[in-house]
């Protein structure tokens, strides 16, 4: 490894993969700092190097991204998802980037979009969407990930929200509709259905009684019911979308961002007509989506495998895929962490062509390593969300068992880690995330934060190998053998 040696004798180490024409990044221990001849844009302290020259040392701050931005585009974002593999992984924490460019570099074909936070996880992590595309700009340049990556809005529900998004330099908005789907519907019987619908001639000459065959044996129809419901459920839903695509992310008619429409978090799953209908209608408005989320059949709940039937996922995704393939865009799958029994179905069908979603699966890995390196800290923890639980538990749609989780009192430190095979431990962990971090004690210091974020520095080599494993698997389960 390099050293980087000053006139006092003081010496770094650069990251090599980090070296670039007069500037680079090194490691001053407590955090990394970017060091630039003078001159070329970066603010900092002027600092005398051993071979007689003078550099400026900049910290990690927003001025500094903003500077390597200007001067190495591929640091910054761009709009990638209309490459045919890219997956999303958002690092929550802001220490996830080693860990997950090395999983791209090895896997080429895949081009990730690094940073992706939704409005929920900047509140719970009290961030901001600069500082989340600082992180990833950091980890780009420290590893000299020149192919390109994206930086995602994600779930974002509101105009300024997007517009929050977009002057934020992000290249990717995810239009959250689900505010806008009534839940209500799936469950009315068909005389319920035809009291509340509110006769649409439009939408009737489209559609009703229509058959449309989309290629590759796919048939999709609307009866009257399956008709009724689809546009009391989605109708709504797709003007809302229509209208912030042409008036935040297309105004006059040029995107400013790769546009994806969000149908997946709502109570039932998307049946592949409504999916159908959905995309046909906005294609009609002049929508132009790079990527739509539907709910599938089944479970995909935070941070555990496919619950449900894989034999109808593989039917229904064949479906999506080939509607996702006629109208021209990518089928995106969300809450993709850990879903290793539905992934060679959805590259198969998709046939390579897919945006695939992960998001909380590196926080675990991040709570694992604490539990491998600092057994104190992680039984803290652990047993802060227990207490926590019921209050996360009202924002995710989970099933878990607490009673399932063994008694940690009666576990050795070295059993700690298998807490992470167990679905209700994961989950338990997974969406008590925010509460874990704010926790603060009586004079308003945080009880983990600091500690968590302290070991994951120092061990951040472990961290990114962990990422690399675990994360390069959701790659190769999904790419086509
Ligand atoms: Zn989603």
């Amino acid at each position: 490894m390099q050293k980087f040696v000053l006139l006092n004798g003081k010496e770094f180490s650069v990251y090599e993969d980090s070296i670039q024409k007069d500037v680079c990044m090194i490691d001053a221990g407590r955090e990394d700092l970017v060091v630039s001849a003078p001159g070329l844009g970066f603010a900092g302290e002027l600092v005398d190097s051993k071979d007689g020259k003078t550099y400026v040392f900049s910290r990690l701050n927003h001025a500094t991204a903003e500077s390597l931005r200007k001067l190495f585009p591929w640091t910054a974002p761009s709009r990638v998802l209309g490459r045919d593999k890219t997956m999303g992984v958002g690092d929550r924490l802001g220490v996830a980037g080693d860990g997950h460019i090395r999983v791209f570099k090895k896997f080429p074909e895949i081009t990730p979009i690094l940073a992706q936070q939704s409005i929920r996880e900047l509140t719970l992590t009290n961030r901001t969407f600069a500082d989340v595309l600082d992180s990833a700009t950091f980890a780009v340049f420290r590893n000299g990930f020149t192919t390109g990556w994206g930086a995602d809005g994600d779930h974002v529900k509101t105009a300024e929200e997007v517009e929050y998004a977009l002057t934020s330099g992000y290249t990717m908005i995810t239009m959250d509709c689900s505010e806008h789907i009534d839940n209500t519907i799936e469950a009315l019987s068909s005389e319920e259905v035809n009291k509340k619908y509110v006769k649409n001639a439009e939408l009737e000459a489209l559609y009703l009684g229509k058959s449309f065959d989309i290629g590759n044996g796919v048939t999709i129809s609307f009866d009257e019911d399956l008709f009724r419901r689809t546009v009391l459920i989605y109708a709504e839903a797709v003007d809302y979308a229509e209208g912030i695509y042409k008036k935040h992310v297309a105004p006059g008619g040029v995107a400013r961002a790769d546009f994806e429409v969000s149908i997946d978090e709502t109570m039932t799953p998307t049946i592949p007509a409504q999916h159908f209908f959905v995309s046909s209608e906005l294609t009609r408005r002049g929508v132009k989506v790079a990527t739509v989320a539907p709910r599938f059949c089944g479970e995909f709940q935070k941070g555990i495998d496919y619950i449900g039937d894989l034999d109808q996922f593989e039917r229904e995704m064949r479906v999506h895929a080939q509607i996702a393939r006629h109208f021209g865009y990518k089928l995106s799958i969300h809450s993709g962490s850990d879903k290793f029994s539905a992934f060679p179905s959805s590259g198969r069908e998709t046939q390579g062509r897919f945006h695939l979603k992960t998001a909380g699966t590196n926080w675990l890995e991040a709570v694992r390593l604490i539990a491998v390196k600092d057994p104190a800290l992680y039984r803290g923890i652990h047993k802060y969300a227990l207490e926590a639980f019921k209050e996360a538990s009202k924002y995710y749609h989970v099933t878990t068992d607490l009673t399932k989780i063994p008694d940690i009192d009666t576990l050795t430190d070295a059993q700690l880690p298998d807490l992470f095979k167990n679905n209700d431990s994961r989950q338990l962990i997974h969406i008590t995330y925010g509460l874990i971090l704010n926790l603060k004690d009586e004079f308003g210091r945080f009880v983990f934060k600091d500690r968590m974020y302290s070991l994951w520095r120092t061990y951040r080599e472990d961290y990114a190998e962990y990422l690399f494993n675990h994360i390069g698997h959701h790659a190769s389960a999904i790419l086509l053998k």
